[in-house]
């Protein structure tokens, strides 16, 4: 599937590092007004050896606005790019007790915070874990194993309950030389060992393990659920390592029962997906409390939370959680959309936000009296008088009463 990892940027969406926003400055702008506008010591010229290497400038740091700001078309900008490290793990966490998930979730911030593991760490719920591998685990065993389709399901539902039997797991990554990587490692085993079960991946580990595995696929079930969750995990720990991958795609086309379709065709499956994305503070307690409540409102209308938790910033942390539902349905169409509403409803009535809006909210997240979106408006006739680009989106629709 085709998405521009400059528009995941300007909607601020989640990097491998941390927020993508932070990836990139430097901007060069057509504003509505038609203006060309460089942003930052790109000012300078393209020859100035600051333009692509300082990211601030001098004066107002204008590069804020264009993001999530829809005042101009952004048609290149500088990226950040960053040495391959010379040894590079996933670490994924298995939470034991659910209880403890707030303490897990400040363990992570600590070693975040302390740049163990400076990167993303993405912690999922069962359901999450469930949508990201059971369309691997499918196709292992249906293609390696034979399986019939009959027997599709409950032979992976078994596979999965015996990998990944917890309801919160995280993923992340550590990177560095040999030595930092051993040692950040074992930081992870000191601060989380205790509560979670850890297990350290690589390229070289899951192939091994699949070489081992995948002969004793039908002698040993235990063999054949760990090689079918090998096989579903490969394409996710490649794109921590920087391969692209279309598995989050053929994952909810697998769901909606067309697998053969290519990614690219999502649109034309039945598939309905709502995300309701909350900003939260990077404290474990206050985040269980949210998640918890989220989960009681989507099961007032009947759906599953699915729901990851990003560890994004050292102060903050932003969820994923989306709705899955039949989108060829109208009563399911209606239905999801009411509990996407009630759900953010829920997180205004905390003092929480959204920390990116889907087109559909802007109605109930942009506030004409609020004098932050009122001048976002102001900018909004600076930049695009004729309110050309992106009408409405992250900004008043139109000119507020006086
Ligand atoms: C199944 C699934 C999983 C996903 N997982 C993730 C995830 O893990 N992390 C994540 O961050 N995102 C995720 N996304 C969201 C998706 O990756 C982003 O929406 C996408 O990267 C944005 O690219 P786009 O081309 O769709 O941008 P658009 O939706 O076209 O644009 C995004 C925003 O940027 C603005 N914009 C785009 N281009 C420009 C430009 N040149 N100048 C000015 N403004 C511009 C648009 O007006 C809009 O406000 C997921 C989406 C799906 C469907």
């Amino acid at each position: 599937m085709d998405t521009s990892i400059l528009g995941n940027a300007l909607d601020r969406g989640v990097g491998y590092l941390g927020p993508r926003r932070e990836d990139v400055f430097g901007l060069e702008v057509v504003t509505g007004r038609g203006e060309l506008l460089r942003t930052g010591f790109r000012r300078l010229g393209e020859d100035s050896p600051l333009a692509h290497a300082h990211p601030y400038g001098l004066g107002p740091m204008l590069d804020g606005l264009f993001f999530q700001g829809n005042y101009g078309i952004v048609t290149s900008a500088c990226l950040k790019l960053l040495p391959r490290p010379a040894r590079s793990v996933a670490v994924s966490l298995a939470l034991r007790d659910v209880s403890k998930l707030g303490e897990f979730l400040d363990g992570l911030a600590l070693l975040k915070r302390l740049g163990v593991m400076s990167g993303v760490t993405h912690v999922g719920n069962q359901a999450r874990t469930r949508a990201s591998m059971m369309s691997g685990i499918s196709e292992y065993l249906r293609i390696s194993c034979g399986v019939a389709e009959r027997d599709l399901a409950a032979e992976a539902d078994r596979a999965l309950a015996t990998v990944a039997p917890y309801e919160w797991t995280s993923l992340g990554g550590v990177a560095g030389s040999a030595a930092q990587v051993k040692a950040a490692i074992a930081e992870v085993r000191r601060v989380l060992g205790g509560i979670a079960k850890l297990t350290v991946v690589d390229d070289a580990k899951l192939a091994a393990g699949f070489r081992l595995l995948n002969p004793l696929r039908n002698l040993w079930p235990w063999a054949r659920a760990n090689a079918a969750a090998i096989s579903a995990i490969r394409p996710l720990q490649g794109l921590a390592d920087g391969r692209p991958t279309d598995a989050a795609i053929t994952n909810l086309l697998w769901r909606y029962g067309q697998p053969q379709l290519p990614a690219r065709e999502l649109d034309a499956s039945g598939c309905g997906l709502i995300f309701i994305n909350p900003a939260l503070p990077m404290a474990g307690g206050a985040v269980v409390k949210v998640v918890d409540a989220m989960k009681a409102v989507a099961a007032g209308f009947g759906h599953e939370l699915y729901v990851t938790l990003n560890i994004e910033t050292t102060t903050s942390l932003v969820a994923v959680a989306n709705l899955l539902f039949d989108r060829g349905d109208a009563a399911a169409v209606a239905n999801a959309r009411a509990c996407a509403r009630a759900l953010w409803e829920y997180l205004r009535s905390c003092g929480l936000e959204v920390y990116r809006a889907r087109a559909d909210m802007m109605e109930d997240v942009v506030d004409p009296q609020d004098s932050f979106w009122r001048t976002a408006w102001a900018l909004k006739s600076v930049f695009d008088p004729d309110n050309l680009i992106a009408p409405g989106r992250y900004n008043l629709a139109r000119a507020p009463d006086a």
